[in-house]
């Protein structure tokens, strides 16, 4: 997973990168790793380095460019981040890198586009050679590593070879198998897949939907395979219109947690929030550009451009749905449970 050189590239607690208000912002930048590290696996170990001080120099993360270039672009945000739950977007520093003006980020290559050049280097070189504006991280983003021009790549392997403290390159590739291998081997890296089993889950849904699924008797009294998949397809585009509802008009909060119910009776709270879960992944996945594994079958049809939130949002109603499904198993009465849930997701979705 990792293809770091013999010299090791990390980042020591001696010259560790820095939080603005130290631990507290990296201990909440951990949360924000381990949410997408339930996706992206890869990312457990980028995690793991950030909890223990060792977040390396070099961070190449290959995969979808879209994906690969709005998690480095998050993460850069969240490192310089000087807010409650980083990237909180409201922070003097949020601010200034949304608006594209932060001074201790620096983007490589104009508009993302094309390869790197030779003259790119040499403008990240000046922006390197300052102090950091802040006192704390400095971070820059380098996309396409994979098409970097040779003559850049070697100038760009000086900066790598002798990392600055507190500055942390994030770098894109579509796969590390096209990037120049001395560059390579300056790199952590950390391939954005999808987790290939996302088994477990995937079962649960699955469980869940064949539970449902026998408790309606069909009208010829057999169930057929056709009908048990229009159920399916059924109970997927009911959990996609209530959570259009909620998108929509989140004031409904108490009508929300009635709907829940009148969708799955009581007895079947469980196996709902487990579609509900699976569609919410879904639409995490949608926003961040990935749209393989897809396990709501009419989502995309039916979700529209206005129905798109910021990522944090979908990240957040996952983990409240998640903490839903716990309290049910701590035996939660169904009712209050489903309530304070839509209560709180309102709240997230009334914050954006
Ligand atoms: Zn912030």
């Amino acid at each position: 997973m990792t293809a770091n050189g013999e010299r090791d590239m990390r980042i020591f607690p001696e010259d560790g990168l820095k939080s603005v208000d130290e631990q507290g912002s990296e201990l909440r930048l951990q949360a924000f790793l381990t949410e997408w590290a339930h996706t992206y696996p890869a990312l457990e170990g980028l995690a793991r380095a950030l909890q223990e001080n060792t977040l390396p120099h070099a961070i190449l993360l290959t995969g979808p460019t879209d994906l690969t270039s709005q998690f480095a672009g998050l993460f850069a945000e969240g490192l310089l981040c000087t807010g409650a739950v980083p990237p909180c977007g409201e922070c003097e520093s949020c601010r200034q890198y949304r608006a594209g003006v932060h001074p201790d980020f620096h983007r490589v290559g104009e508009q993302q586009t094309g390869p790197v050049k030779t003259a790119d280097i040499e403008v990240l070189q000046t922006w390197l050679s300052r102090k950091s504006h802040y006192g704390g991280n400095r971070v820059y983003i380098l996309q396409h590593l994979d098409e970097i021009t040779p003559v850049a790549g070697n100038r760009l392997l000086k900066g790598l070879e002798e990392p600055l403290s507190n500055v942390l390159a994030l770098m894109t590739a579509r796969s590390s198998s096209a990037v120049m291998g001395t560059l390579l081997s300056r790199c952590f890296v950390y391939p954005m897949q999808h987790r290939e089993s996302l088994a477990f889950e995937d079962a649960a849904v699955a469980r869940s939907l064949t539970a449902l699924s026998a408790e309606v008797p069909s009208t010829t009294g057999e169930t057929s395979g056709t009908d048990a998949t229009d159920l399916i397809i059924a109970y997927f585009d009911r959990v996609l219109q209530w959570v259009q509802a909620w998108v929509r008009q989140p004031t409904r909060v108490l009508n929300l947690a009635d709907d829940f119910l009148r969708i799955f009776s009581a007895a079947h709270v469980a196996d709902g929030l487990h579609v509900l879960l699976a569609v919410l992944r879904d639409m995490i996945h949608v926003t961040v550009g990935d749209n393989r594994r897809l396990r709501s079958p009419s989502l995309l049809m039916q979700f529209q451009a206005t129905d798109k939130l910021p990522l944090s949002v979908w990240l957040r109603a996952a983990d409240i749905v998640q903490e839903t499904l716990t309290r049910h198993r701590a035996h939660v009465v169904p009712q209050l449970n489903l309530e304070r849930m839509c209560i709180r997701l309102c709240e997230v979705r009334e914050s954006v």
